[in-house]
């Protein structure tokens, strides 16, 4: 059963004209790669979502306030490596609920399961990020699956957009400048984003900052880059109309929201620990072990959890508020309206239209 808020219920559209409400679901954390800067740690990049939860959540997803579309964009891990993507997680999207779908993806796929997805879901499909890994796939064959898939595209879902997408590692940057002119002489848009490290973006040597600003181009506009920038305080409607999701469906208010809360779970849980003594650490170790889990509920939810759609205590929040955090990693709050960039305010008040509207193509880098 969905816990959405009865006041989230009476409050059903967006209060901004420019707000597109976004989930975005890591629908399993397996991936076929293992790229040295994955922002996600290996040990988490495993598990496949079964058939329960996959049907718990497009449950879930089926309830959300329907006044406007959301769009639900889904990732991994490798989206297209969890074994019910095509099978049963698109499939039900698109039977089961009104939402437009994205996908973030390394774009491995074979091409007639890249079709496949098309096919699927047709005038649904919004945008496809396809990340560039160099460190696993060469720019001739990801362009040759690039120029099929816009052919599979233009004849069942023109309207929707392709961007692809390349983390900016270091020493690898002159190469990416070539990769870049490559991808817009065949007419794709290219999306750098600054490679992420500890929480922040990585320092750059002062010799390659030249070259990684020749790849920016200057821009701040999140619709172009992704610098990973910092919009605390500025008012934020995470929580509210855009969430994360991960495969058990677990949700959270946004990434950085999740990643705050699992580590100021982590440090209560070790200052805990902490406490005890050697004897007494081991005669009560498991009593620690079962407050620390009953702790992480607590503390987290505290912080920035949405509950769990599969067992029922998935809520939205209520309102936003300032953005609380230092770094905003991934670019489709700014790009949604979640996040009220200076210039916003202008159309407040006014309601979103549903159907289909223009959203920026950029993402995160990982999928
Ligand atoms: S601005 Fe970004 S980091 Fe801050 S609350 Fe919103 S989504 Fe999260
Ligand atoms: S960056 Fe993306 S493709 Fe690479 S290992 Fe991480 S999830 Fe997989």
């Amino acid at each position: 059963m969905l816990g959405l808020d009865p006041e989230v219920m009476r409050a059903a559209t967006p209060p901004f004209a420019d707000l597109f409400p976004t989930v975005e679901w890591q629908v399993g954390g397996h991936c076929n790669y293992d790229c040295s800067y994955c922002i996600q740690s290996k040990k988490s990049r495993v598990g496949q979502p079964d058939e329960v939860r996959v049907d718990a959540i497009l449950a879930g997803l089926a309830s959300l306030p329907a006044s406007v579309r959301w769009e639900v964009k889904m990732s991994g891990g490798e989206p297209f490596a969890a074994r019910l993507f095509l099978e049963r997680i698109v499939p039900g999207l698109v039977e089961r609920t009104p939402h437009l779908v994205s996908v973030l993806t390394n774009f491995s796929a074979p091409a007639k399961s890249l079709e496949r997805f098309v096919r699927l879901t047709g005038d649904r499909l919004r945008i496809t990020s396809a990340s560039l890994h160099l460190e696993s796939v060469e720019p001739a064959p990801f362009l040759e699956r690039a120029r099929l898939y816009r052919d599979v595209r233009r004849e069942v879902a023109p309207k929707s957009s392709f961007v692809i997408n390349s983390v900016v590692v270091p020493g690898t940057v002159a190469r990416l400048l070539d990769v870049q002119a490559e991808c817009e002489a065949e007419g794709f848009r290219f999306f750098p984003q600054l490679m992420k490290m500890n929480g922040g973006v990585f320092d750059y040597a002062p010799d390659e900052r030249p070259l990684v600003e020749r790849l920016l181009r200057g821009s701040v506009d999140p619709r172009e880059v992704n610098r990973a920038p910092s919009y605390e305080g500025l008012h934020c409607e995470a929580g509210v109309w855009y969430f994360t999701l991960d495969q058990d469906g677990e949700a959270w208010s946004c990434r950085t929201a999740k990643r705050f809360a699992k580590a100021r779970v982590a440090s209560l849980a070790k200052a805990r620990v902490a406490c005890l003594d050697g004897a007494a650490a081991r005669d009560v170790a498991s009593l620690a072990k079962a407050r620390v889990a009953s702790l992480d509920g607590a503390a987290a939810r505290d912080v920035a959890s949405l509950g769990n759609m599969v067992d029922g205590t998935f809520a939205l929040k209520t309102r936003g508020g300032p953005c609380p955090f230092s770094i905003c990693p991934c670019t489709v709050p700014a790009n949604r309206g979640i996040v009220r960039l200076p210039g916003r305010e202008a159309s407040a008040g006014s309601l979103t239209p549903p159907g289909l509207v223009r959203i920026a193509t950029t993402e995160v880098p990982h999928g």
